[in-house]
């Protein structure tokens, strides 16, 4: 019997343990996919602390992916009209380094760009931010976790001093009331919500409130559902604060001892009750009450969040203000309490961990913090005052720089931002302006390959060994188990390669992923997030949760219980978490007469994202043949929709087609699509062609979540050309055939 490889799987941040097994096994008929290609066997890993063997359909699916549509070579074109040409490893990374070059002398340094993934393992993070932040003196790395849980790490950074989840999976077991607002963790985050659910069965005196303006399948299992307006949230969170105050529910010796600010933040919630705060979340008044009563009766809330909070243009005093209520009853650094985001990528936390957005550095450093920056020159032996003191371009940002023409090359990897960036059109103009557009990716056609000069094929999980993070903070070693297809590299060698030719051999002289992982968590000693004492031969026994500082007993490793704060003190200069006194200020693009409805958008159990896995996976689309859009009786009835009859969606933006789906789930007002259709897989169907890029302007996440739109039912029959494309019509250029 083969031993199987035991490895994370790459969808979402829960990060599930899998354990993969060739197709063919002695004594066993080979494994096939639905279409009778051999197929790799995953299932859950038992031994794995996250997911205790378990793994929902898009885990158990993934391996159906790996050999579909792969870019296997390097490719070349001078303009986007012409055809790629196939060209070696030398030829495009040579021009690569030429460019880089050439555009340093002629525009500086900040004109160029990578925009990489919370796909990427800790180990393609960490050489992206030496080679960009470090070698070429520019900030300008930034991650699609921008899109997705950067005001999580701007909320943890203020209220605490520093970012980092505080609690861990075993708080989902020893919970007395569990809070999730702006997450349905039952399809996004499925075996986490498993965990939850069951525990919450079993012990009925457990609470479980959700707050959401859609009843989800999360919300269904739910003892409390707060439907509130969207953009409501900070008014809702503030109303249960009042409460709070008002009943004196308070821990105050916590208060006193251990935070500060909280005279201000009583003064903003005189101006929250509770009369006035169900009237503007459009919920019953006793609602609110029962959702403050336990808060109030608790001694452990764990409150859980993840994009329906994240990605708002107040995403960070949303969370922040969810945190407030956790300083003011003392529901922090103890067993089932504490603010827990859910990261949505596999390994968004490690990116966190390297630094992987525009305004950090390794070991939760910043940039602007000058003794940040003088650690990490040192350690990436560069010389003082290489790294840029001032937060590179955002993500949005770079789109704003193509427009400008300040940006002269983006170099994109593991990310297809043709779909997922909001104001897609807009987007869509601003790739095309790019003078000089490198794309490295694993799949090929996707939509942002479209936009490319240079196309480098990446070689993806299981083919190379790296470690990913999952939003309790344990990391795992993700082993390689197959070859790369074609000449498919690591996203790390990649950059260390262009690195090298740029002419900084010293910084990238690494014999393989683990000589990086040793210089990585090197950066890391003393920081919260010390990881100094995981090795690759430690992992390689087991996961490891952080905090794991070198010289750690052995022992501890094998603990995965551990708590941020449980010494109730806070990275903070004075070692005390900090109040937020903020007044909510609801959507940065609210409904009126030519634009009634707020538009939500979300997710589905089955797909993952712009479905550059999913969609080539035939069990997965066969769920989801098209794209939808809920709307409710009400509403349908005055615009005489019917059920299954396409509808036209437009914003200010943009428009799309869409299937309705007429449910009572969405409240009258409120309209909801998926994100995950891109042109590549539905004709004129974009969620994001409907957002706008409005963005929080601590966490310059965007506000994805919601924006106005107006609906028309569609006459005629448009099911034809709206027809998901299967996976077989997707044909990749020739030389890339898989
Ligand atoms: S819950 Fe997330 S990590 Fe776990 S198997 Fe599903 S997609 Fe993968």
């Amino acid at each position: 019997m083969t031993t199987p490889t035991k490895t994370l799987c790459p969808y979402c941040g829960v990060g599930c343990g899998l354990e993969v097994q060739p197709p063919a096994l002695p004594g066993k008929a080979t494994y096939r996919d639905d279409a009778g290609t051999p197929t790799w066997r995953v299932r859950g890993d038992r031994q794995h602390p996250s997911s205790r063997g378990r793994v929902c359909v898009k885990g158990a699916t993934v391996a159906e992916s790996l050999d579909k549509s792969r870019l296997k070579y390097p490719m070349m074109r001078d303009t986007l009209d012409e055809p790629f040409r196939q060209v070696s490893w030398d030829e495009a990374l040579d021009r690569i380094a030429n460019r880089i070059r050439s555009i340093r002398s002629a525009y500086g340094r900040h004109s160029i760009c990578m925009y990489g993934s919370g796909q990427f393992q800790t180990e393609d993070y960490y050489i992206a931010q030496k080679l960009m932040k470090g070698c070429l003196g520019t900030n300008n790395f930034d991650a699609n976790s921008r899109l997705c849980m950067s005001s999580a790490v701007a909320g943890y950074l203020q209220s605490f001093g520093s970012d980092g989840p505080p609690c861990c999976y075993d708080d989902l077991e020893q919970t007395d009331c569990a809070f999730l607002i702006g997450t349905n963790a039952a399809e996004c985050h499925p075996i986490v919500f498993n965990r939850l659910r069951e525990y919450h069965k079993k012990n009925r005196k457990v609470k479980l409130v959700v707050v959401d303006p859609r009843e989800t399948s999360t919300a269904k299992a739910a003892d409390l559902h707060l439907a509130i307006r969207p953009g409501t949230d900070i008014d809702l969170l503030h109303g249960i604060g009042h409460l709070l105050l008002r009943w004196q529910a308070l821990d105050s010796l916590f208060i006193e001892d251990c935070t500060r600010g909280f005279p201000e933040y009583t003064q903003i919630l005189e101006s929250y009750p509770p009369e006035l705060v169900a009237r503007r979340c459009d919920i019953r008044l006793d609602e609110l009450e029962l959702a403050a009563r336990y808060w109030a009766e608790n001694e452990r809330v764990l409150s859980m969040w993840s994009m329906g909070l994240n990605q708002s243009s107040e995403g960070t005093a949303k969370v922040r203000s969810l945190i407030n209520l956790h300083l003011m009853t003392g529901s922090i650094g103890k067993p089932g309490a504490g603010p827990f985001s859910l990261t949505g990528q596999p390994n968004a936390m490690g990116g966190r961990e390297a630094g992987g957005l525009a305004h950090l550095l390794p070991g939760y450093r910043t940039v602007k913090n000058p003794q940040h920056r003088a650690e990490v020159e040192r350690h990436w032996q560069l010389p003082p005052g290489q790294i840029d003191a001032i937060p590179g371009l955002t993500a949005w940002d770079m789109i704003l720089g193509l427009e400008a023409g300040q940006v002269q090359l983006l170099w994109v990897a593991a990310t297809n931002p043709a779909v997922s960036m909001p104001d897609i059109e807009r987007t869509k103009a601003a790739l095309r302006r790019s003078p000089f557009t490198v794309y490295q990716d694993a799949y090929y056609p996707t939509e942002t390959a479209d936009y490319a000069h240079v196309l480098l094929p990446a070689a993806q999980w299981g083919e190379k060994t790296g470690t990913m993070t999952n939003s309790e903070r344990v990391v795992t070693l993700c082993s390689k188990f197959r070859d790369a297809p074609g000449e498919a590299r690591p996203d790390w060698e990649i950059f260390a390669e262009v690195g090298r030719r740029l002419g900084f051999e010293t910084q990238f002289q690494f014999s393989d992923s683990a000589a990086v992982h040793r210089e990585f968590v090197a950066l890391t000693k003393s920081r919260t997030c010390d990881m100094s004492g995981i090795t690759y031969d430690l992992l390689q026994k087991q996961t490891v949760q952080w905090p794991h500082p070198e010289g750690a007993d052995e022992a501890e490793a094998g603990c995965y219980d551990k708590r941020l704060y449980e010494d109730l003190r806070f990275p903070t200069e004075d070692g005390r978490a900090r109040f937020c006194a903020v007044h909510s200020r609801g959507l940065a693009e609210a409904p009126d007469p030519d634009y009634p409805f707020v538009l939500t958008t979300g997710r589905v159990y089955e797909h993952w994202h712009t479905q550059t896995r999913t969609g080539r996976i035939p069990k997965i689309t066969k769920k989801h043949p098209h794209p939808f859009i809920e709307i409710h009786p009400r509403d349908a009835k005055k615009l005489e929709v019917l059920d299954g009859m396409w509808v036209m969606i437009r914003s200010r933006r943009g428009e799309g087609k869409f299937k309705a789906q007429v449910t009572k789930a969405i409240a009258p007002g409120t309209l909801f699509v998926p994100m995950h259709w891109g042109f590549l897989w539905a004709d004129n169907s974009q969620a994001n062609a409907l957002t706008h890029p409005e963005a929080c302007p601590d966490s310059r996440q965007p506000e994805l979540k919601a924006c106005a739109v107006q609906l028309s039912p569609l006459d005629g029959e448009v099911e034809a050309s709206q027809a998901q494309a299967s996976t077989s019509e997707l044909s990749p250029i020739g030389a890339t055939e898989g």
